[in-house]
């Protein structure tokens, strides 16, 4: 799912989304909830209206955006304490006031409000955390005044330690919930201690029910984590990446500034199908010239990246449809590292779900 702020994506509308194929993208709470506000929204038709969007949609809880971006948010039993970025007094995001916002908002998927911890803090606070989330999720589940056409995840918490991040999926199964969705993870952890966290939660969470990897998308992230059993991801990657000049390819990522780029001719990806590299025909030498100068370049780089991360995902789904999933996987390894020099954590991971990069 690429990642919209304020109802759009940064560079890109609607109708280019729909073009590349994209079925469903998130929009945060915490900018649309403020402005223009869940009331207005109502009036609006709801946020798919709102934006011309007729595909799904989904949105966080808020809570993740306000304990990152405000350094002021305070925690406590009854929500997420907060001072207004508008008129600096002090706001309060309960789990139901988020479902409220959530609900005039109208996506397809919404989100529980969680107790939102670093994965780069440990002891008591994640245990707290962790049982706040269910709790919290209960309060959720009660002020869901939609759940005929909204579907409200869950999020596993439990930071880096395995026993309370079992515990909190084991807690979150016993609910009637449409899908489950794995938070904390991804914020500066080693990688070793990600999959871990990963592996172990989908052993827990039912495999006939969406599974949502929350912040991750890095291509080989994205490759490694649905073969340990995840379904869903969102990441500002490709979107950002693309405004410091960077496109994804098979082989990596090309940094378009890079001087060598100024007499090379060829487009980003001669078998990306994105209009930026088919249609147009832009080579990387003209992106060279006006990227991080021009909102254009910008523009026409994120077509690239989204249509890349999209095409890795469909070809992910054909390749386990096809039961090839484990041959695409080497072949994506060895593309991005030929000298096979694989990440260890990969390698490891990799092998506990039986796919051995090395072995042909
Ligand atoms: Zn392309």
């Amino acid at each position: 799912m690429p990642v919209g702020t304020q109802g759009t994506l940064k560079g890109l509308l609607p109708e280019q989304l729909k073009r590349l194929g994209c079925n469903i993208m998130l929009g945060n709470t915490y900018h649309l909830g403020n402005r223009p506000g869940p009331e207005l929204m109502k009036k609006a038709g709801g946020l798919h209206e709102f934006m011309s969007w007729d595909r799904n949609l989904l949105t966080d809880s808020g809570g993740f955006q306000m304990v990152s971006l405000l350094k002021l948010a305070k925690i406590t039993e009854e929500g997420v304490e907060f001072q207004s970025p508008h008129d600096e007094t002090m706001m309060l995001l309960t789990p139901e006031r988020s479902i409220e916002i959530q609900n005039a908002l109208g996506a397809d998927i919404i989100m529980q409000l969680d107790d939102v911890v670093s994965s780069l803090v440990s002891g008591p606070r994640v245990e707290e955390a962790m049982h706040r989330t269910v709790r919290w999720l209960d309060r959720c589940l009660k002020a869901h005044s939609r759940p005929h056409d909204q579907n409200l995840f869950p999020i596993v918490q439990g930071g880096l330690n395995a026993n309370l991040r079992r515990q909190c999926a084991e807690e979150l199964v016993k609910r009637d919930v449409p899908g489950f969705a794995i938070g904390g993870l991804s914020g500066g952890e080693e990688k070793h201690a990600f999959w871990k966290m990963v592996t172990l939660s989908t052993d827990v969470l039912p495999k006939e029910k969406p599974r949502y990897l929350m912040g991750v998308g890095f291509p080989e992230d994205l490759v490694v984590c649905a073969a340990l059993g995840c379904d869903m991801f969102d990441c500002v990657f490709p979107t950002r990446t693309a405004r410091f000049g960077t496109a994804l390819v098979p082989t990596g990522q090309l940094n378009l500034k890079n001087n060598k780029f100024a007499t090379d001719f060829r487009p980003i990806d001669e078998n990306c199908p994105c209009s930026t590299c088919k249609e147009y025909k832009y080579t990387r030498a003209y992106l060279h010239t006006i990227v991080t100068y021009e909102s254009v370049a910008c523009q026409l780089l994120t077509i690239h990246n989204i249509a890349y991360q999209l095409n890795l995902m469909l070809s992910i789904h054909e390749s386990i449809k096809q039961d090839k999933f484990p041959e695409f996987i080497k072949d994506f390894f060895k593309k991005l590292y030929p000298k096979e020099n694989y990440p260890k954590w990969a390698e490891e991971s990799l092998s506990s779900v039986n796919v051995h990069l090395r072995e042909r």
